[in-house]
């Protein structure tokens, strides 16, 4: 219970992320987005000392922008996802400007509910509905027109990323699962998740989802960014950039939030 309540009352902690990027830089770390590293993968088989930096935009919009400001400032680059609910004209065109990369977080199965829900009369049924091959197909369609219309408004993008949405991942089906290889051929991106496919980069994914409030476990020595930094690991690093500037009444709001609809990442 303190445990809970310290946690709830901590600060916003730009601070915080601005050190460990700033231990990253002095430690000689090669810093950049999803698809940068992507694109010059072969360049760097056997090389240690690298820091993926992506950033799942789940709520706020405003924390985003800071986190692109802290990032500018201190010189490095990273990748943004967008949720539909989060896509913010401005800040993407300051991304772009700034040679930032834009993503997009697709949620088909959150986007596609509705309609899903109105094909089955019991939720029970629908765990079971989901997994059938014509729930997949649909999905698959509306990512397809999802990626389509998002590279419409925003221009062209290299990556995508699925967004964990727990009323679907309750209901048996999640985002991930909707993407294969084929359509990511087909629609020309990558996803995030396939960088750490490859054991050739030895890839550590930390992702300060660890614990509800967006702390990484300080206590697990194997997942303390500090640590691997300080070891010149490789490391995919994800953040949700509201996670770190919350202050008290936001954070009681996430703590509301996680407890009724559930953890999202
Ligand atoms: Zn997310």
């Amino acid at each position: 219970m303190l445990h809970h309540l310290k946690k709830l009352t901590e600060r916003p902690k730009w601070t915080a992320y601005e050190k460990l990027i700033t231990e990253a830089i002095e430690n000689g770390y090669h810093i950049m987005g999803v698809y940068d590293f992507w694109r010059h993968r072969n360049s760097f088989i056997g090389n240690d000392k690298m820091l993926v930096l992506r950033h799942d935009i789940d709520n706020s919009v405003n924390d985003a922008y800071h986190m692109f400001l802290l990032e500018k400032e201190l010189g490095v680059k990273s990748t943004f996802y967008f949720r539909w609910k989060t896509v913010s004209p401005v800040l993407i065109a300051e991304l772009q400007d700034e040679g930032f990369e834009v993503g997009f977080h697709h949620e088909p199965t959150t986007l596609s509910l509705p309609f899903l829900l109105a094909q089955c009369t019991y939720v029970e049924t629908f765990s079971e509905y989901s997994y059938q091959e014509s729930f997949i197909k649909a999905n698959q369609q509306q990512l397809k027109n999802d990626v389509s219309q998002f590279q419409h408004i925003f221009g062209n993008i290299n990556s995508i990323v699925a967004h964990g949405h727990r009323v679907t991942t309750d209901m048996g089906i999640s985002n991930s699962d909707v993407v294969n290889p084929e359509i990511l051929k087909e629609l020309g991106v990558i996803s995030a998740n396939d960088l750490m496919k490859d054991n050739a980069y030895r890839f550590i994914a930390i992702t300060d989802q660890d614990s509800v409030y967006g702390i990484w476990n300080k206590e697990s020595n194997s997942h303390n960014p500090h640590n691997l930094v300080a070891r010149g690991k490789n490391i995919v690093l994800l953040t949700h950039p509201s996670h770190w500037g919350k202050n008290f009444f936001k954070r009681l709001a996430t703590v509301k939030y996680h407890k009724w609809f559930g953890v999202i990442t």
